[in-house]
């Protein structure tokens, strides 16, 4: 039996994460919830799962939920304490780490302390604070197993490969839903198409994060930091049905890729289970019926987050924090329809000019400079 712990478990990765579970009943069992708000979901969630222990964010929800549930054995925790103590409950044998943003890198960090291996979907933990998360892990020896799609792909088409035979690793992209688009275009877009993804069905940040293709430049940075291969030999290519996943090619210059349908389960499990296998539920690709692959360069001409994504990286030390904290506060901003869909990539283009640059930030000064974006932001001529 695995022991797991899902952080934000009421969200995209984290409900698909109980589904693999309910495939597994008996090699799966949940020790552990934590989520925001959503006080209802997370009820029925400890219900049929019986949690030891959960924690809700919002102190309030999570009082009412206490009152619902008196005489049931579930702990009830709020708050940033509670988030804690989930990500590191001692029956863990792995946390699923499914919050979004970068306040994803204090519990990642309690989990590895407390030597839990990770699967990792929150991927703003590694763009800001991979350069600590990866050393931690290791000094720690536990394991930080993709969740991403792409990540996995490639995670699984280098098992049984040595690192030093890997020459380039190549991460698909659908283009989202404006592939094809202009900059023209682009500034007449609303909240509800950005909202449209054409193959995926994910949390909303991540949406509009895939349809301005900044979600691939933050999946090139977590790239980086996950497999330990230099910016210059990471490649973004456009295949628009989401059948591959991603690829690796080798030094003698074969590819390997791993292909399926669009389902996050698939990854979900193979971190959960690796370096084992599991059957699981779903549609399987029929290739008497599959007509074709396509591929395409980016056009980081029109997708300016993906260029930006890819100097941030390149630029390295505090960079990242600056360009994943702008994204994350200009899309807060884009969904509650506070500014224009194309003014995300300007405010993330105007903190990275007007950033100085911390070459090695400590934990400390990446927190420092999440604060000093939003400031940055908050004094911007942008209609706020
Ligand atoms: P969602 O928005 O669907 O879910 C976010 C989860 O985090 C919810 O359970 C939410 O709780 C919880 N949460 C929010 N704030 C807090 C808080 N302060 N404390 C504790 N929990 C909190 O996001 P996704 O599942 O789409 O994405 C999660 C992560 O996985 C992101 O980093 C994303 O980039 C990554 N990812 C997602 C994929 C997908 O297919 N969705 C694919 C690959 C990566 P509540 O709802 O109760 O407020």
């Amino acid at each position: 039996m695995k022991n797991i712990a899902i952080l934000g478990s009421t969200g995209s990765i984290g409900t698909q994460t109980l589904d693999v579970v309910r495939e597994h009943p008996d090699e799966l069992c949940v020790v552990a919830l934590a989520a925001g708000k959503n006080k209802d979901r997370l009820r029925e969630q400890i219900l049929e799962f019986r949690p030891r222990v959960v924690s809700l964010d919002d102190e309030e929800a999570a009082s009412r939920l206490k009152k619902e549930l008196a005489g049931t054995p579930v702990e009830i925790l709020s708050g940033k304490d509670g988030l804690m103590a989930a990500a590191g409950i001692d029956e863990a044998d792995i946390v699923v780490t499914a919050v979004v943003g970068m306040m994803g890198i204090l519990p990642t960090m309690e989990a590895i302390r407390k030597g839990k291996d990770i699967a990792l979907a929150n991927k703003e933990t590694l763009v800001t604070a991979g350069h600590l998360i990866i050393p931690m892990a290791e000094q720690y020896g536990v394991k930080i197993l993709p969740v991403d799609s792409e990540h996995s792909a490639i995670f699984q088409c280098l098992h049984g490969n040595r690192h030093e035979d890997v020459d380039r690793l190549l991460i698909t992209a659908s283009g989202g839903p404006f592939r094809g688009k202009t900059a023209e275009d682009l500034e007449q877009v609303t909240l509800q198409d950005a909202l449209k993804h054409p193959n995926w069905a994910m949390g909303q940040k991540i949406t509009i994060d895939s349809s301005t293709m900044v979600n691939k430049g933050l999946e090139v940075m977590e790239a980086h930091w996950l497999f330990g291969v230099d910016y210059d030999r990471i490649q973004v290519v456009v295949q628009p049905q989401s059948i591959i996943h991603s690829m690796v090619q080798f030094v003698d210059g074969a590819v390997l890729a791993q292909l399926g349908t669009p389902d996050m389960r698939v990854p979900i499990e193979y971190a959960l289970f690796y370096p084992e296998r599991r059957s699981l539920s779903g549609d399987r690709l029929d290739f008497n019926t599959l007509t074709g692959i396509q591929f395409e360069k980016p056009d980081t001409g029109v997708f300016r987050g993906l260029a930006l994504a890819l100097e941030a990286g390149k630029t390295g030390g505090s960079m990242p924090t600056v360009f994943n904290a702008a994204n994350e506060r200009a899309v807060a901003l884009f969904l509650k329809e506070k500014i224009r869909y194309t003014d995300i990539v300007r405010i993330i283009g105007t903190c990275m000019d007007k950033h100085t640059l911390i070459p090695d930030p400590r934990l400390h000064e990446i927190l420092e400079t999440e604060r000093w974006v939003y400031h940055t932001i908050e004094k911007m001529d942008i209609g706020l």
